[in-house]
């Protein structure tokens, strides 16, 4: 009962990458720093071990950024020549890269680091993979068309590519893939519309368990600041959670801890396992485990004790390695804490 998990990324050791930053430049290059990538996923796995956390990942450890780690497998981009794009609605500018033709996976995109995680840890395994519309948010398009109809169809090749990376790591002893669909908070329309259809194709075939993480982005700026302007009443969630809760999706994270979304909306994901966010990531103040314990409880009026799964409001990267370190040990604390208060 309340088996924990992060949401997805961790932040990377210091001798791995830049630290505290959503693209960090790598420390190494070819062979030292594939080594280092290695090496940080294990010191993670260990860590997330060690702290309780009973669903580990990999952290992200072997990625530059949730999205273009994927993308950089992916022919028909060209990485070269990166563009500045508005992303989720122009909140805030990134570098992109160009979709200039036909999507086709070079080859595995996450094995090293799936297969090493799988090989030294017992404990379920999950793995993150981009959604289809976040990544659509995420590229600049100069091959499909650049209008609606041409997000849409790009979203789906992307989704096909998804499925071939989701099956295989599958196949690699991954119990849980879980697609990372941030932009279905931003565009809850086109979401509902055809974000979740785009999401059934990449999990076609999968008898694992699937997941989906919907957040309010990193603690980053340019989210702090657009999550102020969103009022008392964050109600995003409300146009997307029916159309996951007829989906074969089985697990959706959420926002939850220091959010401003009125916990009756997890009631429209009856049927589904609800990964509750109880650690915020917007902020370098330490839950409580009582706070945990508490957000969990509440959390409890809407969703039944065993669908319920602790976890982090969004990914831990741009964090401190201490921070991070200090909230996954509150998250593991105050589910037991609160296994106790509801055992
Ligand atoms: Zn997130």
């Amino acid at each position: 009962m309340f088996e924990t998990a992060i949401a997805g990324s961790l932040p990377k050791p210091a001798w791995l990458a830049e630290t505290e930053t959503l693209w960090p430049q790598w420390r190494s290059s070819g062979a030292e720093l594939e080594a280092a990538k290695a090496d940080a996923t294990l010191l993670w796995v260990k860590l997330q071990e060690d702290l309780g956390v009973d669903i580990v990942g990999d952290g992200e450890q072997a990625r530059q950024h949730f999205v273009h780690g994927f993308l950089a497998q992916v022919e028909g981009i060209d990485f070269e020549h990166k563009v500045k794009m508005g992303i989720r609605n122009n909140r805030y500018d990134a570098m992109v890269p160009q979709v200039v033709g036909e999507l086709r996976l070079a080859g595995r995109v996450h094995a090293m680091e799936a297969q090493l995680a799988r090989a030294h840890t017992r404990r379920p395994l999950k793995f993150t993979l981009p959604g289809p519309m976040t990544i659509v948010d995420t590229v600049a398009d100069r091959h499909y068309g650049g209008d609606r109809e041409g997000r849409i169809r790009m979203a789906f090749a992307f989704a096909e590519l998804l499925n071939q990376e989701a099956r295989a790591l599958q196949a690699d002893g991954v119990d849980i893939v879980q697609f990372d669909e941030p932009a279905f908070n931003v565009y809850m329309q086109d979401a509902a519309d055809w974000g979740v259809a785009a999401l059934e194709r990449a999990v076609e075939g999968l008898t694992c368990k699937t997941a989906v993480h919907i957040c309010y982005g990193y603690g980053i700026k340019a989210n702090i600041d657009w999550k102020h302007g969103l009022g008392d009443e964050w109600r995003q969630y409300e146009q997307v959670f029916p159309a996951l809760a007829k989906s074969r999706i089985d697990q959706v994270s959420l926002e939850c801890f220091r959010s401003h979304v009125p916990l009756d909306l997890m009631r429209l994901l009856d049927g589904k396992d609800v990964m509750v966010g109880v650690i915020d990531v917007a902020s370098d103040e330490i839950e409580t485990p009582e706070q945990v314990a508490d957000t969990i409880g509440n959390a409890l009026q809407f969703v039944s004790k065993d669908r319920l799964f602790p976890c982090t409001n969004c990914g831990l990267a741009p964090m401190s390695r201490e921070v991070a370190v200090r909230k996954l040990d509150a998250l593991a604390k105050g589910a037991a804490m609160a296994r106790e208060r509801h055992g």
